[in-house]
C-alpha cells in the first residue's frame, strides 16, 4: 500500500460515484498533495481543470506541483499567465516570485513578491523575503539588498541601455523657478556637497523630485542643469520610450537603466513622463503595467538608502495619472508645480536665449510683458522665429547686393510676439477640473493659486 492509500482510496471511490463534484474532486487534490504524490496530483488537478478552466486556484495548484516535480518551466509558464489575471491571486505572485528567483531575476522577482504581499499581507513568505533582501539596508550582509545582488554576483551584466551626457548647463541657464532651484539645491546638491552638515541635523540624503506642469516650461532644461550644476553625468529617460522599444521587457530594461545609472555615479537619473507607467494607456496595451509600476518602486526603494550620488527627479505633464504610491516618503516625496514662468521669469528666460546673438540693446521687459502664459519653449521658438525672420531678410538683400545680417531688435520680437499663441492653455483646462474637483490632500493647491481660484 502506498503512503496516504487509507485517505485517498474512499476519496477515489466517492469520485468514482459522482465524477463532476469539484470540492470532491479538490479535497482528493489536496490529500494527494498532502502524501507527496506528485504525478497523481497533477492528473486530478488537470482533470479538475477541464471542467472548471477559469479556475485562478486550481491552476496556481498546478504550478506548485510542478515545482514539486522539478518542473520549474511550466511552473513558470503557469504564474506568468496567472499575474496577468484581471485580479491575480496573492499567492500566484509569491510563487511566480520565488521561480524568478531560482533563474536569477531577481529584481523582478522581488517586485513580484511586493505585488503579492500588497494584495494580501497573509501570503508573506518570510524565507523567500529573506533571501530576496527584502526590507534589507545597503549596510546589512545579505547576498542581495532589495533586489540587487552584491559584489560577486555573476549573473547577467547590464549593457547600456541609455546615453549618457555630460551637461553643460546650469542654474545660471534656466530663468525663474526659483523655488525648484531652492528645492533641488537643499534636497539634491546640500548633501551631496556637504554630506556632515545635513547628518549633523539628522537628515539622510535620498528621495527624488517629481516636476509637474504645462509642457515646456522646463522640467527637462531643469533636470539637465541639475546635472550640469553639480557635474554630474546625466542620464534622460521616457517612460513612452522605454513601453514602446521594450514591449514584454520592460521592467528588465528599467531595471538596466537604473543599473547603469548606479555604475556611473554622479548622476542624475531624470525619467520623463512617469504617468505613463500607470496611465490608463499602459493599462490597455500592455497588461504588465502594474508590474512595471512594482519594478520602479522596488528600484527607487532600493536606492533610497543614503545615496547621496545618485539623484532621481522626474516630470509629468499629467500628474493625476502617476500612480499615488510613488508619492510615499523616500520616493518621490516632494512634488513640485512647474509653472509658465511669470514675468521677471520670461524676462530672464529671454535674456538667457538671446544670449551671443547678434541683438541691438534689447528691451527684455517690453517682450516679457507681452509674453503672459508664454512657455519657456514658447519663447525659445519667438526668438527663433525672430532669428529666421532676420536670416530671410539678410538673404534677401545679399541677393540684391546689400550688406548682409542686421542685428535682432525689440520691434522684430515684438512683432513675432504678436502672432504665436502660448501653449500652456490647453493644459491648464484640463488641470483646473482634476485642481477642483479631485484635489485630494491639496496636491494641487499650487495650480488652483496660479489660477487665482
Ligand atoms: P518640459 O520638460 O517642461 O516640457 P523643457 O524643459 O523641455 O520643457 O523646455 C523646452 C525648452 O524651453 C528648453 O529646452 C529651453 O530651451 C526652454 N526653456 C523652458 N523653460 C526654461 C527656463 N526656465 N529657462 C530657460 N529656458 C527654458
Amino acid at each position: 500500500m502506498a503512503l496516504g492509500d487509507d485517505a485517498i482510496a474512499p476519496l477515489r471511490a466517492a469520485l468514482a460515484v459522482s465524477p463532476g463534484n469539484g470540492p470532491l474532486r479538490d479535497l482528493l487534490i489536496q490529500t494527494l498533495v498532502k502524501f507527496a504524490r506528485w504525478d497523481e496530483a497533477e492528473t486530478e488537478c488537470r482533470a479538475a481543470l477541464a471542467e472548471r478552466p477559469d479556475a485562478d486556484s486550481l491552476k496556481l495548484q498546478l504550478a506548485e506541483i510542478f515545482l514539486k516535480q522539478n518542473k520549474a518551466s511550466a511552473a513558470l509558464v503557469l504564474c506568468e499567465t496567472l499575474v496577468k489575471a484581471r485580479e491575480p491571486l496573492p499567492a500566484a505572485y509569491i510563487l511566480y516570485a520565488r521561480l524568478l528567483f531560482e533563474r536569477g531575476e531577481v529584481s523582478t522577482a522581488v517586485a513580484m513578491y511586493k505585488n503579492g504581499i500588497e494584495a494580501d499581507p497573509a501570503v508573506a513568505d518570510t524565507d523567500l523575503a529573506k533571501e530576496l533582501g527584502i526590507g534589507r539596508t545597503v549596510d546589512s550582509d545579505s547576498f542581495v539588498v532589495e533586489g540587487r545582488e552584491r559584489a560577486g554576483w555573476n549573473g547577467p551584466t547590464s549593457e547600456p541601455v541609455a546615453d549618457i551626457e555630460r551637461p553643460k548647463t546650469t542654474f545660471a541657464d534656466v530663468g525663474g523657478m526659483n523655488t525648484v532651484k531652492d528645492e533641488i539645491g537643499l534636497k539634491i546638491i546640500l548633501p551631496l556637497q556637504q554630506p556632515e552638515l545635513f547628518k549633523a541635523y539628522g537628515k539622510t540624503a535620498g528621495g527624488g523630485i517629481l516636476l509637474y506642469g504645462p509642457p515646456g516650461c522646463g522640467k527637462t532644461h531643469m533636470a539637465r542643469a541639475t546635472a550640469g550644476e553639480i557635474k554630474s553625468n546625466f542620464i534622460s529617460i521616457g517612460i513612452n520610450d522605454v513601453l514602446d522599444m521594450w514591449i514584454g521587457n520592460s521592467e528588465k530594461n528599467l531595471h538596466a537603466i537604473f543599473e547603469q545609472a548606479r555604475e556611473n555615479k554622479p548622476c542624475v537619473l531624470f525619467f520623463d513622463e512617469v504617468d505613463a507607467l500607470g496611465g490608463r494607456r499602459t493599462d490597455a496595451v500592455h497588461s504588465g503595467g502594474r508590474n512595471l509600476i512594482n519594478q520602479f518602486l522596488a528600484e527607487l526603494d532600493g536606492i533610497q538608502q543614503n545615496n547621496a550620488d545618485l539623484l532621481i527627479l522626474a516630470a509629468t505633464n499629467a500628474p493625476w495619472h502617476v500612480d499615488p504610491a510613488f508619492r510615499r516618503p523616500g520616493r518621490f516625496d516632494r512634488v513640485l508645480f512647474i509653472p509658465p514662468p511669470d514675468e521677471p521669469a520670461r524676462r530672464e528666460i529671454l535674456e538667457i536665449l538671446l544670449r551671443g546673438k547678434p541683438c541691438e540693446t534689447i528691451d527684455y521687459a517690453a517682450i516679457a510683458a507681452k509674453t503672459p502664459e508664454f512657455s519657456g519653449a514658447d519663447l525659445s521658438g519667438l526668438v527663433n522665429q525672430a532669428i529666421e525672420q532676420k536670416l530671410r531678410e539678410a538673404l534677401s538683400s545679399i541677393k540684391q547686393g546689400a550688406g548682409g545680417l542686421k542685428p535682432l531688435t525689440t520691434k522684430d520680437l515684438l512683432a513675432v510676439a504678436k502672432t504665436v499663441k502660448p501653449t500652456t492653455k490647453e493644459w491648464f483646462a484640463t488641470a483646473r477640473n482634476y485642481a477642483l474637483y479631485s484635489n485630494q490632500g491639496g496636491a494641487y493647491d499650487d495650480v488652483l493659486k496660479y489660477l487665482k481660484l
